[in-house]
Formats: C-alpha cells, structure tokens, sequence
C-alpha cells in the first residue's frame, strides 16, 4: 500500500461539486437511490460505498446517509471541530432520512432511531465501536414501546445505547456497564441477557444513567441531536485513537485519509423470535471452499454475534428457523458475489421476519483460501485470469509456503481439545497470556502462542509476533479470526474447554493445568490443540518443489502453479533469485526464478572445510603463498558453479566476485587475544602459541574502524587481483565444461561496490585476461558479461560513463539504502523505532524501497546507465527485490529483472503482474 499509490488514488476520485460550486459532504441512500457508489471508497469509506451500492441495486437496505473522508480531515485541520457547513448539510439529509423512514429524530410517538458507524477507506476491525439506536431517551423509550407493544424489547434497545455511547463517546470503561449488569442478573438469578424482561432491563437503564452520572458528572445526554453529534464527533476522534494508530502501521495505512461516518436508520433483531441477527461469507474465508458461511443468533442486535457473550449458531440453521429469510439472503449475496466478482462478507438483521442488508465488502481470507477462491472463480466463469491475477495479494500467497507439522510427531501427541479453526497453519511454541509478554518475549528469542479468553483489538501487538493465537471464546468472525486471517497467522477460536485465569498465567484444559512458558501446538486448519512442542516441516507445495510429492497429488499445488502462471503472462519483469548454493538455486527455479540476480561467492568460502583455506590465503603475507591457498580454493568454487549453473538450466546467473572485508573470514579479535593470554599464562609454547600470535597480529593488520566503509567490493579485487583471477577460472571452467555437455550458460560476472569507472576497467581486464586463457585452454567459447552493482551513490551518478565499461548493472539496494542515508543497516535497529513513531519515516527503508531518495537514485542510474549503452541489462537484488512495493517502484523505473530470495519468488512473480497491470496497490 504504497503512500505514493494511495495518494494518486485519492486524487483521482476527485470530490463532487454541488450545484452551487460548494464541496459536497453528506451523501444519502435510501429509496432505492444513493448519490454515492461502489467506486467512492476514498470518499465515503468501505463500508459507505457498499451500502450506497446495494441500494442503487435495489436490496433492502436501511436508508441514510454518510459523512465523507473528507469532513473528518476538516474536523481535524479545524482542531477537532466539525465545521458548521458540513454539520448544516447533515442537518439537511436528516431531515431527507426522517422523511425515507417516515419518522422523526426525537418525536415520542413515532421516534426514528439510528446507528452511528464508522467506515475508512480500508476495513479496521475494531477501530470504533458502533452506535446503535441514538435517539433513544427517557421519553421516546416510552414512545418504542407504545408502537411496539414491547416493553422488553424498548428498554433493552435503551440499555445498549446507553452502554454504547457511554463507552465509545464519554469514553467510560465498559467494566463500569458490565458490572452493573451482572448485578442486575444475579440479583434476578439469571444467567442470559435473553431471559431478562422488561423490569429487569428498566432496572439496568437506571443503573446505566447513575454510571454516567457518576463517571462524567453529568446527567446522560437526552437531546437526540446533541447525541447525534457527539457520536459523529467520536467517530472522527477515533481515527487517532491508539489501536487505530498501531493497526495503521502494522497495514502501512496512510495516516491522512481518514475515516467516514454513516448514519443509518435502525433495524432491529431483538423484537423478539422472528428477529436475527447475522454475518457471513459467501464462501469459506478460511480454506476457500464454495460454502455459504457465517454466523446468526435470533433475538439479538448488532455485535452480540461476534462479541462472544453467546455462542452463534452456523448459518445454515437460519434455512430452519427463517426459512424464507434465509432463501432471500442466500439470493442476495450470491447476487452480491456476481456483482463484485468477488467473496463478499456481509452483515444483515432479520426484523420480525424481513431481512435487511447491513454491510457488504470484499471478504478477508487466508493465503490458501485466496489461491483457491481465484482460482475457482476463474472456473465458474466469474473472472478471467487476469482479474484472478489483480485479486491476490501477493504477500499472502508467501502463508501457502509456510511450515505444517512433522506429521508423525503431531500424530503422537493426543488431541487435547479443539477449537474453531480459524486461520490455518501450524503453530507451536511457549504459552504467553498478555500482548505484551509475547512482545517481550519474542525478543528474547522465544516463540510463543498467545493464549487469551478472547482477543481485542489492543492485542494486536502481540498477535504479530505470535507464532499463533489461541483464544477460549468467539467464533468464526471474532476479532481474533478476522485478524488472525488477515496476519496469515495461525489462529484457533472458541476452543471452550480452556479455562483460562489470565492473573494466574495458567489454563487448565481436560484436566490438565498449563502454565506461562509451556509449550502449546495447535493446526489451524483442523481446530486441534495439543500439549506439547511440535516440529514443523515444509508446506504442500515446498514438498512438490522438492520432488518429495507428486504435483498431481497435490491439489493446492496445482491452483497455485496455475495462479502463479497466468501471473506470468502479464509481467514484464523478470524474476531472478539471490541463491549461493545448488539446492537453493533448484527451489528458486522450481518456484519460478529463471535467472540468479546475486550470487555471493563468499557464502561458499563458509562450505564445509573451506574456511581453513580461504584464512590461509587471507594469511598469506606473499602472492605464491596466497596463490597456493587460492589454487585450493579454484576446485571448490568450480564446483559450486558448476552446480547453481546446472539447476538454473541455461538461465542468466550473475556472480557477484568476493565483497566482504576479509577480516570476516577470521575469528574475532577479542576472541584471540583472550586465547593468545590464555596460552601464555598457561606457560603454552612452540607452534600452537606461534600460530595464533601470527593470526592476532594479521587480525590486528586487518583491523578497521568502519569495515562497511573500508576494503571491501572491488577494492580487494584492486589490492589482492589474484583472487578475482580465481574467481573468474572457476566460473568459465565450469561454464567451458557445461557448454561442453551441450548446456549453454551465460555467466554475467559482477564486479560489487564501484564508484569510479576505473575501478570496474581495472578489474574487466583482469576477467577478460582470464577468460581468454581459460577459453583457449578449453578448446571452446563461451559468452560471458561483465557488469557491476550500482550501489555506492557515485556509482549511480556516473553511471553513463560506468555503463560504457559494464555490460549489466544490478542495484545493490541494500547497500544504496545504507549508503544514501548513511544508516547502517545493522544499527538501524537502535533508532527505527522512535524514527517511525515520531513519524520521521514510515517505513523501514531497508524493507521497501525509499522510493523519493534511494529510488530517485536508481532511476537516475538507469537512465543515465541506458544513455551509455541502449542494451544495458539492468536488474535490481537488494531485499527490496521481494517487497511487492518496492517491486511495483522498479517496474515503473524500467528495470528488466527484479531478484529475490528462493521463498520470495513467488509474491515477486504476482506482484510484478500486478505491477504489469498497474493495480492500485490496497484496493
Ligand atoms: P463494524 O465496522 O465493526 O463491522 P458496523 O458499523 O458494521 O461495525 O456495525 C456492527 C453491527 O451493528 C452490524 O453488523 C449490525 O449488526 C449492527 N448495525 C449497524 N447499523 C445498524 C442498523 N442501522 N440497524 C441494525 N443493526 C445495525
Ligand atoms: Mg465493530
Ligand atoms: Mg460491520
């Protein structure tokens, strides 16, 4: 969700004029008719846009109106305070409302009542709560119950405003309503807020006010427009509300867009029996499958169902309590699912047997219900490839890579209880009862599952670290479902037997007691939890790409590769991977990769036994010693190439010649000196003590103050050419040997850190010595390039008179980042967090590209790289090259390959389609 995208987003739906030229803030529905639609979710926010559109399709939809994105910046440029203007043109619908609902706002004998909600651009579970039946007061309760015979139903709707308004705009803790309420039902021995009548609730009423009274100093507010505006100007508070805030960051949200306010007429679905109230899916959120889904509870209002105070009955139950009901909802949302060509997720009220649509959008779902829902809609017709393609987001399809359990292990334990399983995957780790200590304890280095009786939207910190959540209460659509689902992270809901004492830090289950730090697993696609840690091991389709199972055998595979191949179709970039070994190499092409866009020789001086040799060479205080240790190394190397050529079948591999400082080779300096005392003090001599006396004092030589900024890149190829040399007789060795075995390779050799374009002339000489001899002494020819990392800012400014000498450029953006803002990227750490807080930066640039000063950077190279030679291939393999983002910047910058690692392959893939088909990232 690039700032940069939304923003042009937002300036395309540019705002409507009313007549008189003056800005237009309140749009109405109702009657069939609305000014908004489906394509104005920047203005009037999801939830807005899609009430807007189900009533211009004509489906039973409580009229109303909304308050636009763009009154709530006002409200906040004005200084929390919503203009007159805007509240005058709110005036003015409400009378339109009044006369749709043919009541009034405050009018005992026939009181219209509204809910007051909140609705941004991009869906924020929990950010306000909503506001039902505003315009309730101690006289038009009385005006309810007259037109409704239904004293029970009155006051408990005036109860729950009550408490509502109390807790979301007087901002009193909701412990204060819950306890009086439990009082009031002890007292009366009654267990459900449905066996409660009518006295009871006008007890609790009087409970409630005396609340407020007590907490705000002040009798509840009676007059229905003063309760109008105070809910509407809560709504607007709420966008800066703290978990507003966090969930804004952890979905890279732009803080500026802001939230609309939708007032709507109440419908009710507590009258009574032949009242419900419900949400679903037109197909499972979970793992995809073409199944109507969701949850109701009859008697009820609003949040009840996913608040978890009683447990919802599963939608197909409706079809026999509400039979005609249930037909006319299963009528409407596959109506809905055609019309948006897309899983939608709605909320509907049955009211003394007629039903009314609430809310519609595009669902939530998991990684693999994603990957399965395109895919079968492509089947039915619904979307083309193309759309399926626009339709995933290609971060979640990295969830279909992630581990599942050691399937024998898992078989050993016993299942200790089950859950709803909520989102799927496999999580085990160290019980933690409090988002906090999974925050703290996941810095330590732990892995934890969170365990609570239910989660809220406070907990989302510790969710996100979690390995998996676990809660004891709550349904399918519960907060921690949705998010759980949304995070990709494991997640198993309702498990009921839990009983949880979050003082204690313990849960007890089938008898057996848990404590803080016990180990847990659980599967989220099955709803089973174990006690007891559980290994993991690949998913389904990392097993194919292995060879451990048949494609055919695997039918999420299958959807997948599909997906992923249409996906191919629509990109222009290539997809290359930064692997160092064979085996990496093979997963990465079998994920898709055609192409290695890094491969970092020096991970090969740390194969088995190597490093003894490469701290010879290192050691070695002449070139024939060092050529010796080299000569050693030359078999090796060829080896490995041999093998990462091999497994990328004739794809382009570009070998990035040794980068790191050499004291990286060598142990620790302190470590040494602590081992060279040691010795001493012992009384040790002779070689032993010679030897590591020689190695301190070469350590020593090597010492640097600013290693990052020191001999490293193409400065040790300049100092020690000998190495380069080697480097380059191993890559054309193994490449005359494959092209001898009928395999054609084109090594692209890459000279790292080049800020002056006589450095890479220097070290082009060197590899095109060597390679001619090596060529001669083969007997064959083979192509190779010679190219270099643009990723020292000199590089990228002189990267026309560089592109005369380099045949490729590849970004190093990791470098780049470092080096334009001068961060180091192992200490950014320290300082990021406050950074981002303060709102200095958004995001970590080292994780998505500063598109406006490291990206200008890369722009500037290629373009200038291009001005010194046309055909300069240019690719880019810095972590960014796996950030959907980031990947969407470079294929705008024009480059021909992004490279990421093997894992990564196959969001870069999806989101170069995207990036291909210029999706506005976030819709
Ligand atoms: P959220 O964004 O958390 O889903 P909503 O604004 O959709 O919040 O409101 C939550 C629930 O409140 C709805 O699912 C619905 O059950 C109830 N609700 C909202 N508006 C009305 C209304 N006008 N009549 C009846 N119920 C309503
Ligand atoms: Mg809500
Ligand atoms: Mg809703």
């Amino acid at each position: 969700m690039a700032k940069k995208l939304a923003r042009k987003a937002a300036a395309k739906a540019a705002p409507k004029r009313k007549a008189r030229g003056a800005r237009k803030y309140v749009y109405f529905f109702g009657g069939g008719k609305a000014d908004g639609n489906r394509h104005m979710k920047d203005l009037l926010g999801g939830k807005g846009s899609g009430l807007a559109e189900m009533t211009n399709a004509g489906l039973p939809v409580p009229p109303g109106f909304t308050i636009s994105t763009e009154a709530c910046t006002l409200y906040y440029r004005e200084g929390r305070k919503v203009p007159s203007t805007v509240d005058r043109e709110m005036l003015a619908n409400l009378a339109k409302l009044e006369k749709a609902a043919g009541a009034t706002l405050g009018k005992v004998e026939n009181p219209l009542l509204v809910s007051v909600r909140s609705g941004a651009k991009f869906s924020m579970p929990g950010m306000m709560d909503t506001i039902l039946n505003l315009g309730l007061n101690d006289r038009t309760v009385e005006g309810l119950k007259a037109r409704t015979s239904n004293g029970r139903f009155a006051y408990d709707s005036y109860r729950r405003f009550i408490q509502m308004y109390g807790a979301v705009v007087l901002e009193i803790p909701k412990d204060a309503f819950e306890h009086a309420l439990e009082h009031v039902k002890e007292a009366r021995g009654v267990r459900l807020d449905t066996d409660l009548d009518e006295a009871a609730w006008r007890d609790v009423v009087a409970r409630f006010k005396d609340v407020v009274r007590s907490r705000t100093k002040r009798d509840f507010p009676q007059v229905p427009l003063d309760q109008l505006r105070g809910a509407r100007d809560a709504v607007f508070r709420s966008w800066n509300n703290a978990r507003a805030i966090e969930y804004r960051r952890i979905y890279e949200i732009p803080d500026s867009i802001g939230t609309a306010v939708n007032v709507q007429m109440m419908v009710f679905g507590n009258t009574g029996n032949r009242s419900a109230t419900g949400v679903g899916f037109t197909r499972n959120p979970a793992t995809g499958a073409k199944e109507f889904y969701g949850e109701f509870l009859v008697n009820a209002q609003g949040e009840d169902v996913v608040a978890g105070i009683r447990t919802p009955q599963p939608i197909s139950e409706l079809e026999n309590v509400m039979p005609h009901a249930y037909k006319e909802l299963r009528q409407i949302t596959t109506r809905l699912e055609r019309h948006y060509k897309d899983v939608q997720d709605f909320e509907f009220t049955v009211q003394d047997d007629r039903l009314f649509m609430l809310q519609t959008r595009n669902g939530k779902r998991t990684g693999y219900a994603a990957v399965v829902i395109a895919t079968d809609l492509v089947d039915e017709k619904l979307i083309s490839p193309k759309d399926a393609v626009l339709q995933v987001d290609p971060e979640s399809v990295s969830q279909l890579l992630a581990p599942v359990f050691e399937p024998k292990a898992w078989q050993a334990l016993p299942v200790t209880t089950r859950g709803l399983p909520a989102s799927p995957g496999a999580a085990s780790g160290q019980v933690v009862f409090t988002a906090d200590d999974a925050v703290e304890w996941t810095r330590q280095g732990k892995k934890v599952i969170l365990v609570r009786k239910e989660t809220v939207p406070d907990d989302i910190h510790g969710m996100f670290v979690s390995q998996g959540v676990l809660t004891a209460t709550g349904g399918m659509t519960s907060h921690a479902a949705v998010v759980g689902r949304q995070m990709g992270k494991p997640s198993v809901v309702g498990a009921g037997a839990l009983e949880i004492s979050e003082s204690g830090r313990r849960f007890s289950v089938d008898g057996a007691t848990v404590r803080e730090g016990d180990f847990v697993s659980f599967d989220g696609l099955t709803g089973e939890v174990k006690l007891g840690q559980v290994g993991t091991r690949p998913s389904e389709i990392l097993q194919v790409v292995a060879g451990d199972m048949k494609p055919a055998a695997s039918d999420l595979y299958r959807r997948f590769d599909r997906l992923l191949t249409w996906a191919d179709k629509f990109r222009r970039l290539g997809i290359r991977a930064n692997a160092d070994q064979p085996d990496q190499a093979e997963t990465a092409y079998a994920l898709g990769a055609r192409g290695i866009g890094l491969c970092r020789t020096e991970h090969m001086f740390f194969g088995e036994g190597r490093i003894p040799i490469v701290q010879r060479m290192i050691l070695a205080d002449n070139e024939s010693d060092r050529r010796a240790a080299l000569a050693e190394l030359l078999p090796l190397q060829r080896k490995d190439f041999y093998g990462v050529f091999k497994a990328m079948h004739g794809s382009p591999v570009t070998i990035r010649t040794i980068d790191p400082p050499l004291h990286e080779f060598l142990p620790k300096r302190e470590d040494l000196m602590v081992e060279v005392a040691t010795m001493e003090a012992k009384g040790t001599t002779g070689r032993e003590l010679d030897e590591k006396r020689a190695l301190l004092r070469r350590v020593e030589q090597l010492h640097e103050f600013n290693p990052m900024l020191g001999h490293r890149g193409v400065r040790l190829g300049i100092t020690y050419p000998e190495i380069t040399e080697m480097q380059t007789r191993a890559i054309l060795e193994a490449a005359c040997q494959l092209a001898k075995e009928g395999t054609s390779v084109v090594p692209e050799i890459m000279i790292p850190l080049v800020g002056l374009v006589k450095e890479l002339r220097d070290q082009k000489a060197v590899v095109d010595r060597v390679a001619a001899d090596v060529m001669r002494e083969q007997g064959v020819r083979v192509k190779y390039l010679v190219g270099t990392m643009i990723e020292v800012p000199r590089g990228a400014m002189t990267a026309e008179e560089i592109a005369h000498e380099a045949e490729f450029f590849s970004f190093g953006t990791n470098d780049l980042t470092q080096l334009t803002f001068g961060f180091s990227r192992d200490d950014i750490g320290k300082f990021l967090g406050s950074y981002q807080d303060k709102k200095i930066l958004e995001k970590d640039p080292f994780a998505t590209i500063d598109t406006i000063g490291v990206g200008e950077l890369v722009e500037l190279g290629v373009q200038r790289g291009r001005r010194g030679r046309p055909d300069l291939k240019v690719g880019i393999c810095g972590e960014h090259g796996g950030d959907p983002s980031s990947i969407h910047f470079f294929a705008k910058a024009g480059l021909d390959y992004v490279s990421a690692s093997p894992y990564r392959i196959p969001v870069a893939r999806l989101a170069a389609a995207q990036a291909a088909l210029h999706v506005k990232v976030g819709d």
